[in-house]
């Protein structure tokens, strides 16, 4: 049973986190776990699509981060909130949160989709890139293509 840990909304109220269980028992969604990479810190993430996004923008092609956009209350950080420090840039509407000790990005608060969570496949335990379908994102040319992108919500029609 996942259990919560203190959520993030006291020192970054964006960030807000709710009941896996609660979740999982409406939408049949399936529970992954992930972290850092020193254990720091850990989440767990209930999700019920399969589309990922491998995007070239200026720090995600750096990064090699592999995007799972979910709905923020399917999202649960379990451990290491005082762990994260935060990155931002350009615009600083992204919220680009890792881990201070091993410097990993598993999940951030992402500019196209404010109000969700976007995880780190690279970050999910177990080696589970084959349950995803990995969708390339012009990111590069962010502004041109955002749109293509917004309808990802976490929900399949
Ligand atoms: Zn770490």
């Amino acid at each position: 049973m996942p259990v919560a840990g203190s959520p993030l909304g006291e020192r970054k109220p964006a960030l807000l986190f709710s009941s896996l269980e609660v979740m999982t028992a409406i939408t049949q969604a399936k529970i992954y776990g992930g972290g850092c990479h020193c254990g720091a810190i850990r989440f767990q993430v209930a999700i019920e699509h399969d589309q990922a996004l491998d995007c070239n923008c200026s720090i995600c092609q750096k990064k090699g981060f592999l995007h799972l956009i979910v709905p923020s209350a399917q999202f649960t950080l379990l451990s290491g909130e005082d762990f994260l420090s935060t990155y931002t840039f350009n615009t600083h509407r992204a919220q680009h949160y890792f881990c201070r000790v091993c410097g990993i990005h598993p999940f951030y608060r992402p500019r196209s989709h404010p109000d969700a969570i976007d995880i780190n496949l690279r970050c999910l335990d177990g080696n589970v890139l084959g349950d995803f379908q990995i969708q390339f994102f012009d990111g590069a040319n962010w502004e041109d293509n955002i749109e293509k992108i917004r309808a990802i919500d976490g929900k399949r029609e």
